[in-house]
């Protein structure tokens, strides 16, 4: 009997694309999966300013206006977006190089960017990517989570606080939604997303 098939030895990277309002957890998810050395992070690009203790090249990559709207010039994002009065973007370099080594990457970027990452032609993205909505158990804590954080004035509190509204009513445009709980449960869950995309059929290359 001829063997007509070959098993798979390795695969794409999946694309983790993950959303959330602020102060859903969305971040400390994509930064411990990171940690655990499960999938690379993708540090985005921002002319916010860093917040204290945030480090250039690990946080972000903080630009000025002018260098933002100079990559945007010469095409370097993958996706761009303004996010509460600033701009972010994700650079295309880091996360094609991953994928293509069967490297997973982590995206933590808001509704617009995922949408544009969703609606990207390149066979590549359309084969690896994955996407999860972070919602918080409910306005009320996201209230309390956003006011207990600190980090910004009661006006960028009230500007992330409105748009964290508009964000949630759009968590049916992803694949699976995850509602946090305790902390252990949303990362083991999280993760369990991670692994079980890793096998789909699809990843791997001797797919038709
Ligand atoms: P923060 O200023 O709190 O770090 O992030 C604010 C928002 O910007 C978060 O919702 C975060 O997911 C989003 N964000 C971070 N990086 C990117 C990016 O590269 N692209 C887009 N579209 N959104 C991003």
């Amino acid at each position: 009997m001829s063997e007509n098939f070959s098993i798979p030895q390795s695969r794409l990277g999946v694309l983790l694309v993950v959303s959330g309002p602020s102060g859903s957890g969305k971040t400390t998810l994509c930064r411990k999966l990171s940690d655990q050395g499960e999938a690379v992070y993708s540090i985005s690009c921002t002319t916010r300013a860093a917040r204290q203790g945030e480090v250039h090249g690990k946080d972000y990559f903080f630009l000025t206006e002018e260098d933002f709207v100079e990559r945007i010039g010469r095409n370097e994002f993958f996706e761009h977006a303004h996010v509460h009065g600033k701009r972010y973007g994700t650079l295309k370099s880091y996360v094609t190089e991953n994928l293509l080594c069967g490297v997973d990457v982590v995206m933590d970027i808001d509704v617009q960017g995922a949408e544009q990452v969703r609606s990207c032609q390149d066979a590549l993205v359309k084969q690896c990517l994955v996407d999860v909505f972070i919602l918080p158990p409910s306005v009320e804590e996201l209230k309390a989570r956003l006011a207990h954080r600190g980090t910004e004035g009661q006006a960028a509190l009230d500007l992330r606080l409105k748009n964290a509204i508009g964000e949630m009513s759009r968590w049916q445009e992803y694949a699976y939604t995850l509602v946090s709980g305790s902390r252990e449960a949303d990362m083991e869950r999280f993760r369990s997303i991670l692994v079980a995309e890793r096998m789909r059929s699809i990843r791997q290359p001797q797919s038709p």
